[in-house]
């Protein structure tokens, strides 16, 4: 019970690895609110789902005020909701990046704007932000995943300094999964699937879990002195 007392808000919580790390949360001890656009298919015990939109800052300070009011102190926030809305370069429209750079970076900016402050002032907390392989090394086509994906990563160094400046434990950290086995790529063919597979050291893509259990340690008291780090879950991708 390595969350026992925690209370953690988890964005994107009803599917894919957020709803993963919703329930790892829970089954260690923790009482989690898991943010999402919609409902999720199955209901774990201990875990709340609350309709948010992260794109929506009034809404992010809205809910962040009920979290505290309702649940007096949030220890852990993973800033998980992303979307993709991939083309190369020269056919990528406004649209197409405004709506990716709308979720994946000013989405973990609306939250944590609140819900920061607040750890610093109620003595401590853990910030995970999910990046992506993709944040770390670049990819063909995603230009706009790309620059939020980094992006999350020097707001989660960003973090580790400025709320930890009074001498607060509040330590924020990034985890970057290589290709896990979520709808998030549904729209990928098999046949890159089957070479991103390849590209790894373990030879196979990962399960949501595995990036849960990453997410576990970060969050929990077992990385009471990780801060501003990025930790890559990736199968040994691009080594
Ligand atoms: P999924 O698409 O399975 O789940 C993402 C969840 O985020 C969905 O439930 C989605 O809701 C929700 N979401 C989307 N937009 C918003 C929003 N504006 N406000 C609140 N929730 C929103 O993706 P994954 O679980 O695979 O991805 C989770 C995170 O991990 C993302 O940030 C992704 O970029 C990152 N990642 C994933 C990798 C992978 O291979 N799976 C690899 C590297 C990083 P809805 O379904 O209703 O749209």
């Amino acid at each position: 019970m390595r969350l026992q007392g925690k209370v953690a808000v988890i964005t994107g919580g009803a599917r894919g690895l957020g709803l993963a790390m919703a329930t790892l949360f829970a089954s260690e001890g923790a009482r989690v609110l898991a943010c999402d656009l919609g409902e999720s298919a199955s209901s774990p015990d201990n875990v709340e789902f609350y309709k948010l939109d992260v794109t929506d800052s009034d809404a992010c300070k809205k809910f962040s005020e009920y979290a505290i009011e309702k649940y007096k102190k949030i220890d852990i926030l993973v800033n998980n909701a992303g979307i993709t809305k991939d083309g190369m370069t020269r056919k990528m429209t406004d649209e197409m990046w405004d709506a990716v750079i709308a979720v994946n970076l000013k989405g973990v900016f609306n939250l944590t704007r609140f819900i920061g402050p607040h750890m610093e002032d109620s003595g401590g907390g853990s910030i995970i932000n999910i990046s992506s392989v993709v944040g770390e090394y670049g990819n063909i086509g995603q230009i706009n995943y790309a620059a939020s994906k980094a992006g999350v990563i020097g707001m989660a160094k960003t973090w580790a300094k400025e709320f930890a400046r009074k001498g607060v434990p509040v330590r924020a950290n990034a985890i970057a999964p290589g290709y896990i086995l979520t709808d998030i790529l549904k729209t990928v063919p098999q046949e890159l699937l089957d070479k991103f597979a390849a590209s790894t050291m373990l030879g196979r893509l990962g399960q949501p879990d595995e990036i849960a259990k990453a997410a576990l340690f970060l969050a929990s008291d077992d990385a009471s002195y990780v801060t501003g780090t990025v930790l890559s879950v990736n199968g040994g991708m691009r080594l």
